[in-house]
């Protein structure tokens, strides 16, 4: 039996924990001052994709290695955990491989290194290109040195993907659309742009508590995205995703595998996995990390199941979760809606063998009449408009 035409798709995500300053937004499991593990938890992440090796099943289409800042690290560091991914799993041949990288790493030689590796697909930290805006939050960098970086990864790379952050301390709606005319200049063919969010434990909530920097209101943000709306629509880039815009289709496959509810691995400390529909992630600290999988690695456990319970077993997720289909089902709705394409009806229907309409179209009428919902070929979407009331339409599948 050809084993090959089984092989399902599968999503690689590698955590590089490591940053050289930490932004005051920052909740991301991300640590400074600890540059002394790298070669350590290289091993580690080493001895964890061997551990998972995988076959038979699943294929590797997509490894997204983030962090953290992976573009800090040394790409001998880098290097190493590509051969391994690439001797541990079948690997498809038409792989996406993306790496995040901070503008001030960005040099020729490095980005020339970056893609003899394998990577294919930058992901570029911009956050604003102001200045003031950059400093507030703690950046490394200056607008120009993002713009210089842009640049350079340009020549070495067709798919260079941009971040925004939208709501920043000290930004207002004409610094934003400025951000915006510079980079619709550079040309990238990715862009996400989220809005700024103060999480509990960030040194930005700590200053918005005490009223040191002020951030913007819901009212301003809910602007600042129709702006991203509509200047990047005009300059021919397709909003496939709430936050995310693309040109060419150049969109995120490996984030795509997020929204739709596809399996993925996440590997190193914080990493989290939807595998055989159970969602887990590692424990969080560099340190218990590097600690455990000196427990794992010698273990030759075949079977995925057995793996993910052997790892249950040993303390090695801080959360585990099994999804029944009542989860998978708001998963389901809840990200699908996320997406330009919005809910597919027939998918709905063949997943949860239950019929959408009759489920849940009394409790959305409402949002059809005022135009927040449409429906189009079989799937339903949210409009324009709509878009900005993700978060009120979802809360109509939870039970
Ligand atoms: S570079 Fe990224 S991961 Fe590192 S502190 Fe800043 S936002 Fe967090």
């Amino acid at each position: 039996m050809d084993t090959k035409l089984e092989q399902k798709p599968l999503g690689l995500y590698i955590h590089i924990p490591f940053c050289h300053t930490k932004c005051t937004y920052c909740d991301f499991n991300t640590y400074t001052g600890l540059e002394n593990l790298i070669d350590d938890f290289t091993e580690s992440i080493c001895n964890e994709i061997e551990f998972w090796s995988i076959t038979d099943k699943y294929r590797i289409n997509s490894i997204f290695i983030g962090g953290g800042t992976p573009s800090y690290i040394d790409v001998e560091n880098l290097e190493k955990i590509i051969n391994k991914i690439n001797s541990n799993f079948k690997i498809s041949k038409e792989i996406e491989i993306t790496m995040e990288i901070n503008p001030e790493d960005v040099t020729d030689k490095k980005a020339l290194l970056w893609k003899n590796i394998g990577i294919n697909r930058c992901s570029v930290g911009i956050q604003s290109l102001n200045d003031d805006e950059l400093k507030i939050i703690n950046r490394r960098h200056t607008a120009n040195k993002a713009i210089n970086s842009i640049n350079i990864l340009k020549k070495y790379f067709k798919n260079v993907s941009i971040d925004l952050i939208y709501g920043l301390p000290k930004q207002n709606l004409k610094s934003y659309v400025d951000t915006l005319e510079k980079i619709i200049k550079i040309n990238p063919t990715h862009i996400s742009a989220y809005s700024l969010q103060v999480e509990k434990g960030t040194y930005l909530n700590e200053q918005v508590f005490k009223n040191e920097v002020v951030v913007a209101t819901d009212d301003i943000s809910a602007e600042m995205y129709k702006k991203t709306q509509n200047i990047l629509k005009k300059n021919n880039y397709k909003n496939y995703e709430i936050s995310n815009w693309s040109k060419n289709g150049l969109l995120s496959e490996h984030n795509m595998k997020y929204w739709k509810l596809e399996p993925y691995i996440g590997i190193g400390p914080g990493a989290h996995s939807y595998l055989e529909k159970k969602r887990f992630s590692v424990i969080k600290s560099p340190k218990k990390y590097i600690q455990s999988i000196k427990k794992i690695k010698k273990n030759k456990i075949i079977n995925i199941e057995e793996k993910i319970r052997f790892l249950k077993k040993n303390t090695f997720f801080e959360i585990y979760e099994e999804h029944n289909s009542k989860n998978e089902k708001l998963e389901f709705l809840m990200l699908s809606l996320r997406l330009e394409q919005g809910i597919d009806i027939k998918d709905f229907k063949q997943r949860f063998s239950q019929d959408f309409d009759e489920l849940y179209l009394n409790k959305l009428k409402h949002y059809f009449k005022n135009n927040i919902l449409e429906k189009n070929n079989g799937f339903y979407k949210l409009t324009k408009k709509g878009k900005l009331f993700a978060n009120e339409v979802a809360n109509n599948f939870v039970d």
